[in-house]
């Protein structure tokens, strides 16, 4: 079991963030937010994959007004991000975000900063103090150096800082998050900031990279910063399709055991054994997972001696042979059906059995 740090609980609409609530799951749309159609478009899918929170773009006030039209047709909590104009962050909250995402720092002085937290404070809307590796003040590049994980307080104090703005003007209402491109910096920064503050921490390794980098690095660092109870809310950020991010961090929550969201796929890596297609049919069942609800653990195994038994914790699995495949459970042998007809033979087992443990 993991301990988790103790945070303030904030409340991004009705998401709660720290304080023991679950860790939340979250994305940034990647389409232009003023294109509203397209916009829902897209937060629906993450929706179905299970985003919890998501982010969007606030660059011009055409996008501030947009949030309104976005708004009322989703049903996760939407969060502005917003660079330098205090405007724009204000008017997103008059247009429903439900938290924002700023530097209070780089918004133009206190007067400025003085609207955003009286918007804020009247609306009920959280701040992000999102802090990242090329947004630190050059003072604190001065002092500090460039972060690096074995110096990392260049990003922490100006974190810290800037959460001391907002503060100033007696709002905390506040979550955390300090974000670099290099892995073991991100570990040691946010070791560090949990240290030294109670409010809730965003995880994340910024401009992470593919598919396959991005979610080593940010499995990596967000793995072990939250195998040691750090972190309250986080995204997994990739060059990709945003669904992309969901499901990564869905698999690194189900890897700590932290919380499990549908069907874990167990598929072997194939070897001079296999005599099907396994990738092809591997893909084929995994995308019929994601639109399961249920926690079932299920198997694709490459031959037909050894996939049971290699997969012997699976409920329902299948593993293919020279013309035949077989349908296990839990180890055994179910049923053999010709290789023609495994997956849909499969598929159908497989259903029946989700509908079961639903009506459960
Ligand atoms: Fe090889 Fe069979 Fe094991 Fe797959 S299940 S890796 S095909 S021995």
């Amino acid at each position: 079991m993991i301990e988790r740090k103790t945070t303030r609980q904030i409340h991004v609409g009705p998401v709660a963030i720290g304080g023991g609530a679950p860790i939340a799951v979250q994305s940034m749309t990647n389409t232009l937010t003023s294109e509203v159609e397209a916009t829902v478009a897209q937060i629906r899918r993450l929706e179905q994959a299970g985003c919890e929170i998501i982010r969007v773009a606030v660059p011009d006030q055409a996008a501030a007004e947009s949030i309104t039209a976005i708004r009322e047709q989703i049903t996760i909590p939407l969060i502005a991000d917003i660079h330098f104009d205090s405007r724009l962050a204000v008017a997103a909250m008059e247009h429903g975000a439900q938290g924002v995402r700023i530097n209070p720092g780089n918004l133009g002085g206190p007067d400025k900063l003085a609207r955003v937290v009286a918007a804020a404070t009247m609306h009920r809307v959280p701040i992000r103090v999102g802090v990242n590796s090329g947004s630190i003040e050059k003072d604190l590049l001065k002092q500090f150096g460039y972060p690096t994980p074995e110096r990392p307080d260049a990003l922490i104090e100006s974190a810290l800082g800037n959460v001391r703005l907002l503060e100033e003007q007696g709002f905390f209402d506040i979550k955390i998050s300090i974000k670099s491109s290099d892995t073991l910096t991100t570990i040691a920064g946010y070791r560090q900031l949990a240290q030294r503050t109670e409010y809730p921490l965003h995880l994340g390794v910024t401009e992470a990279g593919g598919l396959i980098a991005g979610t080593v690095k940010s499995s990596v660092a967000l793995g072990i910063l939250l195998s040691e109870g750090i972190g309250d809310t986080f995204r997994i950020s990739l060059t990709r399709d945003p669904v992309e991010e969901i499901r990564v961090g869905y698999e690194l929550l189900r890897s700590l055991r932290i919380r499990e969201r549908g069907p874990e796929l167990i598929s072997c890596p194939t070897c001079g054994r296999t005599r099907i297609d396994l990738f092809t049919l591997a893909e084929q069942v995994e995308q019929r997972l994601q639109t399961m609800e249920s926690n079932l653990k299920v198997a694709v195994m490459g031959c037909v001696v050894n996939g049971p038994g290699e997969a012997r914790e699976a409920d329902i699995g299948i593993a293919g042979g020279h013309g035949v495949g077989i349908v296990f459970k839990k180890g055994e042998i179910y049923k053999k059906v010709p290789e023609a007809d495994l997956l849909p033979v499969f598929l159908e087992e497989l259903e029946r059995l989700e509908a079961e443990r639903k009506t459960k």
